[in-house]
């Protein structure tokens, strides 16, 4: 027992997700299913008209390029992109979810011609939702949850993307690393959610006098690091010098008298016989050993 021609009909109208026929040349041949305004906007009005007519030049020419490829190579092509219902023109009028989306599309060659031209099936599934979870995810793993800092494997990130750009073009890159002197006395005298307190207070000043390209990740312990990028080592050493002047009174003016820190930090910049981005750390970690033996409370560049 098989399906009649208009059960067939239904069927493809009853598919949860939209599905295009698009034609080589680039015009919407027919578009089926995706009834439910929760996760698409109604695009039926579309078929008949040019993707060049109806979307940014931008997004035509990608799409294009997509079907030309899945064409070309005869098979499923699977794609992940944003859009905007504000980016599709005749969607206006139509709910649907507001904001940028995120579709997978899955683009699958047509076995025949459609008025003489090529075709492919494109089938547009939202996962807005499981994308912003997953960008949720990331983030978390990048990030220090006590105090909102990045951590240790994002900076290692970074860093290698920037010891890359070094190598390439030179574009400088200079590290500090710095550490809270005698936190293990404040820790005993004060207690360790107040030591919490200071780690969280610390990073809140710290973050405020960085510039947006900056970033400031928590090593480990009492102990963080800042990556200056475009910065030579003289301008990281104010930048050092500034923080640690600023974080000796306003920990205490935020958090009370009683809970007052100093920090010591080691300066050092990336420099052309580096062959790894692991000697900028050590270097700055030299001058950290050094600051501390010095008396603490100091910013030392090597
Ligand atoms: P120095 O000036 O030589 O750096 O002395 P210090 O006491 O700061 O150094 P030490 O490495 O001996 O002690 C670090 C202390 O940092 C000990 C540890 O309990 C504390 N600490 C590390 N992580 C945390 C944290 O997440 N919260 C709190 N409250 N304390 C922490
Ligand atoms: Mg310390
Ligand atoms: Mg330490």
């Amino acid at each position: 027992m098989g399906l009649s021609t208009d059960q067939l009909i239904m069927v493809l109208n009853a598919l949860p997700d939209p599905v295009f026929v698009l034609t080589e040349d680039g015009y919407y041949a027919g578009l089926y299913g995706h009834s439910d305004p929760a996760y698409y906007h109604d695009g039926h009005q579309l078929v008949g008209r040019s993707l060049y007519d109806v979307l940014p030049t931008e997004v035509a020419e990608w799409i294009m390029q997509q079907v030309a490829l899945s064409l070309e190579q005869q098979r499923l092509i699977k794609v992940e992109y944003p859009l905007s219902a504000e980016q599709v023109k005749g969607l206006e009028d139509q709910v649907g979810p507001e904001g940028m989306l995120w579709f997978e599309g899955h683009i699958q060659p047509f076995p025949e011609r459609i008025n003489g031209k090529r075709a492919v099936i494109w089938v547009a599934r939202n996962i807005t939702e499981r994308k912003h979870l997953a960008e949720e995810l990331l983030h978390a793993s990048q990030i220090d949850p006590l105090t909102g800092a990045y951590n240790r494997r994002k900076l290692i990130e970074v860093m290698e993307q920037h010891f890359v750009q070094f190598k390439r073009y030179g574009h400088p890159l200079s590290f500090i690393l710095f550490d809270i002197d005698h936190f293990k006395q404040i820790n005993d005298q004060l207690g360790h959610l107040t030591g919490d307190e200071i780690l969280c207070c610390l990073c809140e000043v710290t973050q405020e006098l960085l510039r947006q390209s900056d970033l400031l990740a928590r090593f480990g312990g009492e102990e963080f690091v800042i990556l200056l990028p475009s910065t030579p080592a003289d301008q990281a050493y104010m930048t050092a010098e500034r923080i640690r002047t600023t974080l000796e009174h306003e920990v205490a003016r935020r958090l009370g008298a009683k809970k007052s820190i100093t920090v010591s930090l080691g300066i050092s910049e990336l420099k052309p016989e580096d062959s790894h981005y692991e000697q900028l750390m050590q270097r700055a970690d030299h001058a950290l050993y050094q600051a501390k033996r010095n008396g603490r409370n100091q910013s030392i560049q090597r």
